[in-house]
């Protein structure tokens, strides 16, 4: 939900340059969000502008401001991701330090474009920020291993601005087993009630996305508050561990929580040695200089032209969309698409391609208030509930 941008005035007045067709009104008129970007991996990039229109035909990250606009994604949650090292202290010190930068990373990266977007910390905040004419910017953070051996960091880290937090990614942490791994705790460690407790405390929300069945379950059982999946799929649609059965899904959704719709993980993960190599360069990609930035994302590209990393359709993103709205209903579907983290499908594979999704669930007849919903009001609510209950 935003006044016409200057692309948009461009497109007006010399149709022919334009890149993309014009967003369809229902959708610049929605104030939409998703709910896990991976694009603070590029802020540290020499010579990359978060403000400028990148080439998707060149350019290997999926979001900047300029095409956020083409797109009309209003905002949405970016992500301190942390690569996972040690369980021990060297290896926890490290990843704090690693943390605390890439949250300084994000707000010195936005506080450039203060102009365009703000960082909000309430579901007010956003909505106001929206009303004005800015992007939203959340943050959020995925595996908390770069908490240490305690949960105290998680009040530092939300006095920094962060609202989500996922409590573990592809392998087991101190504080939870991962989807992707082996059992060490059977779903929490005594450290992982502790951080749950906190979480609920501090009033922030807890990202199940990644979490073991048992860790989903233990946290649905201890949390006051409702939980939310940041970037998750139905097993129905694609059965991995990374997605969740509809039962648990349920479960989420009668608790107040909800499921942001992901693109990865509809279909295997093509990842060969060239992939995986790449995937290890793209973490540090904002070490590299421009001419090994550039030669990076020739190679991503060209490897996406032969084989891409998921062979999924955006007709079945679409059913798989459509499937968690029948399990969870409508009040608990929400969007993260996993941009800049090994998301995007062929059609949307880039934010410019958003509203293509709002088109075709309108053709489907889907209301505007249905898709108001899906586009930021139940990312909001669960935000808002988590808020509401802090302190108890
Ligand atoms: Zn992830």
């Amino acid at each position: 939900m935003k006044p016409t941008t200057p692309f948009g005035i461009a497109c007006l007045l010399i149709l022919a340059g334009c890149a993309t067709p014009p967003v369809d009104q229902t959708h610049r008129r929605l104030l939409t969000l998703d709910a896990h970007l991976d694009t603070p991996v590029h802020f540290g990039r020499a010579g990359w502008d978060f403000g400028a229109r990148h080439d998707p035909a060149t350019e290997v990250a999926q979001v900047d401001l300029a095409r956020m606009q083409e797109g009309s994604l209003d905002g949405g949650f970016f992500a301190i991701f942390t690569d996972q090292g040690p369980l021990t202290p060297a290896g926890f010190a490290a990843a704090r330090s690693h943390a605390l930068a890439r949250s300084n990373l994000i707000d010195t990266t936005l506080a450039r474009h203060a102009e365009l977007i703000g960082i909000a910390t309430t579901a007010d905040e956003a909505r106001r920020l929206d009303a004005t004419g800015k992007l939203v910017a959340f943050k959020s953070i995925e595996n908390s291993y770069p908490l240490g051996d305690g949960v105290a960091a998680l009040a530092e880290f939300g006095r920094q601005g962060v609202r989500l937090v996922g409590i573990v990614h592809s392998k087991n942490n101190q504080f939870a087993d991962s989807s992707t791994d082996k059992p060490t705790w059977n779903g929490l460690s005594p450290l992982g009630r502790d951080w749950v407790r906190e979480m609920n405390r501090l009033g922030m929300v807890i990202d199940a996305s990644h979490a073991s069945d048992a860790t989903v379950d233990q946290m649905l059982a201890l949390s006051t508050s409702p939980l939310l999946l940041s970037h998750s799929n139905s097993r129905t649609s694609f059965d991995h561990p990374r997605n969740i059965d509809d039962a648990r899904i349920r479960k989420i959704a009668a608790g107040g929580g909800a499921i942001c719709a992901s693109t990865i993980y509809l279909s295997e993960l093509k990842m060969g040695p060239r992939r995986a190599a790449l995937f290890d360069r793209l973490e540090h990609i904002g070490t590299l200089a421009p001419p090994q930035q550039a030669a990076l994302g020739k190679e991503w590209l060209a490897l996406d032209a032969v084989e891409p990393l998921w062979n999924t359709s955006f007709e079945q993103y679409i059913a798989a969309l459509k499937h968690l709205i029948a399990v969870a209903g409508i009040d608990h579907v929400c969007m993260g698409a996993d941009f800049d983290g090994g998301g995007g499908i062929e059609g949307l594979s880039h934010v410019s391609q958003l509203p293509r999704i709002t088109a075709r669930l309108k053709a489907d007849g889907m209301s505007e208030a249905d898709l108001a919903k899906l586009w930021s009001g139940n990312l909001l609510r669960v935000l808002q509930a988590a808020e509401e209950r802090a302190g108890n």
